[in-house]
C-alpha cells in the first residue's frame, strides 16, 4: 500500500520505518525541516534501539522517503496522524493544535476515498473536531491508538500486544476502512496479534485508560514505599511477594524515583480534565492523587539528598547517574532525573549529570547544570551519588571501581536496582526509596 505518516517524531518515525518494513510505501512528512533531513539519509533524529538499521532497510529498498512537502501524500492509499498532542501551557488539558494543522494541511491533498487514520493520543471526542477539520473531503476516519513503548518501540511496532480500531460501525464506508487497516497490518494479523474494533470513543479511551493504569500501579507502589519508610519495612520485597501473584503481576511495580516523559505525565493530566469535563469525579480525584504522589517522590529524592548531607546540599559536589527519563531512550522530557538534579542545583550544589545517550539532548536547555559524558569525570570528587535513570551500566556498576574516584561513598539509589549488601560491603552508604531505611540511620555524606 502506498502510507503516509504525519508527525515523524518518536512515534512516526518508527511506525513509517515499521510499515516500510512489512512491504508498504511509506512517506513521513513533518513541519520540522532538520528531523526530516536525518531521517531522509537513514540517521534517526533519536535514540532508538533498532530505529537506525530500519531506517536503512528502507532507504535500500527505496519503499521510505521523508518530506516536510505535505503535497507528496496525494497519491496515499492510508495517512496515518503520529503529531505530537503536548499538555497545554496554561492547564491540564492535551493541547490539539498541532493535530488540528497536521489535519487541515492533510485535508488538502489527501484523495478521495483514502483513508485517514488518527494514532496520536488524544482526549475523548477529539474525533469529532478531526471530522470538522476534514469538511469538504471524501476521505474515511479511524482510530488506532498506539501503545509503543520508547526503548522497546521497534519491536512493539512489528510484535504489538495488541491492535485497536476505532470506527463508526454505524457507517456504510466502515467495512472498507477495516479492510484497509487489516491490508495495512496485514503481517502482524497473520502472525496472530489481536484486532479489536470499537468505537472511536472507546478506541480514544482504551489508550488513556491504559496509560492511567500503568501510572497507578507505579504511584501506588511508591505510596507503598513511602510506608515501608514509616514502618521499617522493605518495599523491594513487598512488592516481589506481591508480583508473584499472577493477578497482581511484577511489571510496573518498582518503587524509586517515578514516572515520567512525554506520554504517561501528560496523558494522566488530559484523562483528569476529560474526566471533569465529563463530571466523572472518581477519576478526576484518583488522577490527581496519581500525579502528586509520582510527583512527590522528585520533592522526596532531593530531600533525601539534603538530609545525607546534613541538612543541605549547598557547597556539596553532587553526581547524578541519568537524564533521559527512562533507560534506552535520549528522550529527556520531564525527566525525573533532570527534576531532581535542578532542584539540587537551586538548593545550591554543584551538579554533575552524566547519561549514556541523553546529554546532547540536556545540556543546551539547563545551563546551570553540569554534564559530562564519561560517568568517570561525573563522579570525580563527589561527595553524593544519586543513581536516577536505571541503564543497564548504572545497575551493574563495580562499588569498588567507583569507590576509588568519589570523595563520599554515599549512593541514593532512587530505582532501588543497586544489590544494597554488595554496595555495603565495599564501604557505600547506600540509600533507596521504600528500603525501612531511615537517613539518621545512614552515615552522613562527610
Ligand atoms: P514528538 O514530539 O516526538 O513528535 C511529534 C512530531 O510531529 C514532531 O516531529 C513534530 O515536528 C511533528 N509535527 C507537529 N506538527 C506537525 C504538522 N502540522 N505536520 C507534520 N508534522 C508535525 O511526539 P511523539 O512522542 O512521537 O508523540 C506523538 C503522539 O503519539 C502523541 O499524541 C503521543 O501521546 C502519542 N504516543 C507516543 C508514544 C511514545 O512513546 N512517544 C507512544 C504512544 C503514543
Amino acid at each position: 500500500m502506498k502510507i503516509s505518516v504525519i508527525g515523524c517524531g518518536y512515534l512516526g518515525a518508527v511506525h513509517a520505518a515499521t510499515l516500510a518494513s512489512m512491504g508498504h510505501e511509506v512517506v513521513g512528512v513533518d513541519t520540522d525541516a532538520e528531523k526530516v533531513g536525518h531521517l531522509a539519509r537513514g540517521f534517526a533524529p533519536f535514540f532508538e534501539p533498532g530505529l537506525e538499521e530500519l531506517l536503512e532497510d528502507g532507504r535500500g529498498t527505496g519503499r521510505l522517503a521523508f518530506t516536510t512537502e505535505m503535497d507528496l501524500v496525494a497519491g496515499c492509499d492510508v495517512h496515518f496522524l503520529c503529531v505530537g498532542t503536548p499538555q497545554s501551557k496554561t492547564s491540564e488539558v492535551a493541547d490539539l493544535t498541532y493535530l488540528e494543522a497536521a489535519t487541515r494541511s492533510l485535508a488538502a491533498h489527501a484523495r478521495a476515498g483514502s483513508v485517514v487514520v488518527g494514532k496520536s493520543t488524544v482526549p475523548v471526542g477529539t474525533v469529532r473536531h478531526v471530522r470538522s477539520w476534514l469538511a469538504g473531503t471524501d476521505v474515511q476516519l479511524a482510530w488506532n491508538p498506539e501503545f509503543l513503548r520508547q526503548g522497546t518501540a521497534v519491536k512493539d511496532s512489528l510484535v504489538p500486544d495488541r491492535l485497536v480500531y476505532g470506527v463508526d460501525e454505524a457507517d456504510a464506508a466502515a467495512p472498507a476502512v477495516l479492510r484497509a487497516l487489516d491490508e495495512v497490518y496485514a503481517p502482524l494479523l497473520h502472525a496472530g496479534v489481536p484486532r479489536l474494533v470499537c468505537s472511536f470513543a472507546t478506541a480514544e479511551l482504551i489508550k488513556s485508560a491504559a496509560n492511567a493504569y500503568l501510572a497507578t500501579k507505579l504511584s501506588y507502589i511508591n505510596a507503598m514505599a513511602e510506608l515501608c519508610d514509616a514502618a521499617g519495612a522493605d518495599v523491594t520485597q513487598l512488592a516481589a511477594a506481591m508480583g508473584l501473584d499472577p493477578r497482581i503481576g511484577q511489571r510496573y511495580l518498582a518503587a524509586g524515583l517515578g514516572f515520567g516523559g512525554g506520554c504517561l505525565p501528560k496523558d494522566i493530566r488530559s484523562f483528569r480534565a476529560q474526566a471533569r469535563e465529563l463530571d466523572v469525579a472518581s477519576v478526576d480525584t484518583w488522577m490527581g492523587l496519581v500525579d502528586s504522589i509520582n510527583v512527590g517522590q522528585r520533592a522526596r529524592v532531593a530531600e533525601i539528598a539534603a538530609e545525607l548531607c546534613g541538612g543541605t546540599v549547598a557547597g556539596r559536589r553532587v553526581a547524578v547517574l541519568g537524564a533521559a527519563f527512562k533507560p534506552d531512550t535520549d528522550d529527556i522530557r520531564d525527566s525525573p532525573a533532570l527534576d531532581v538534579a535542578l532542584r539540587l542545583a537551586s538548593a545550591g550544589a554543584h551538579v554533575v549529570v552524566t547519561d549514556p545517550k541523553a546529554i546532547n539532548n540536556a545540556w543546551l536547555r539547563y545551563p546551570q547544570l553540569q554534564f559530562e559524558a564519561a560517568l568517570r569525570n561525573a563522579c570525580e570528587g563527589a561527595d553524593l551519588v544519586l543513581l536516577l535513570t536505571e541503564w543497564a551500566e548504572y545497575r551493574t556498576l563495580n562499588p569498588h571501581e567507583l569507590a576509588e574516584i568519589v570523595a563520599g561513598r554515599v549512593m541514593v539509589d532512587a530505582r532501588n536496582v543497586l544489590d544494597r549488601d554488595v554496595w555495603r560491603e565495599a564501604g557505600w552508604t547506600v540509600h533507596g526509596l521504600g528500603t525501612g531505611t531511615q537517613v539518621s540511620e545512614t552515615a552522613p555524606a562527610r
